[in-house]
């Protein structure tokens, strides 16, 4: 068995349940509820666990306009294919644009979780996960407060 580490929380599980990349366990949002909408976004200033700042730069998350409409095509399609699986599609009667009307229902309802896993994808890109986070926590920590 691995006794080398305690613990070691697996990347897809971290970046689905909104964990900072580095350690995999602070979270990345101050509110764990995705649908409290006023505060759906708001993010830690930096991980309560290692320190880590969330937004690396200004503007950080403006690419992740692309990760979410990534999301949304691939929740589409998968909705396209299973919707074509359940139910099928005729060029007889409206199923293909009940599909769409259901499509966009589901993606709005997903939309508040979608665009936190796109920044939870997004910082996860730029920060790597380190399993000495505790012993390299100060150097960071020093070049985080460098542009303050
Ligand atoms: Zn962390």
């Amino acid at each position: 068995m691995d006794h080398t580490t305690k613990s070691r929380p697996g990347y897809l599980s971290s970046v689905l349940r909104n964990k900072c990349p580095r350690c995999r366990q602070g979270d990345l949002f101050q509110s764990t509820h995705p649908y409290k909408l006023s505060t759906v976004l708001k993010m830690n200033e930096t991980c309560p666990v290692c320190g880590q700042p969330t937004e690396i730069e200004k503007g950080f998350y403006y690419g992740t306009g692309y990760v979410s409409y990534a999301l949304s095509v691939a929740l589409s399609v998968s909705t396209f294919v299973a919707w074509w699986v359940i139910i099928g599609f005729s060029l007889h009667d409206s199923r293909f644009f009940w599909w769409m009307g259901i499509n966009a229902v589901f993606l709005l309802a997903f939309q508040p979780l979608l665009m936190r896993l796109s920044r939870s994808i997004w910082i996860s890109w730029f920060v790597r996960f380190d399993t000495d986070w505790k012993q390299s926590a100060q150097i960071s920590g020093q070049t985080g407060m460098a542009s303050s």
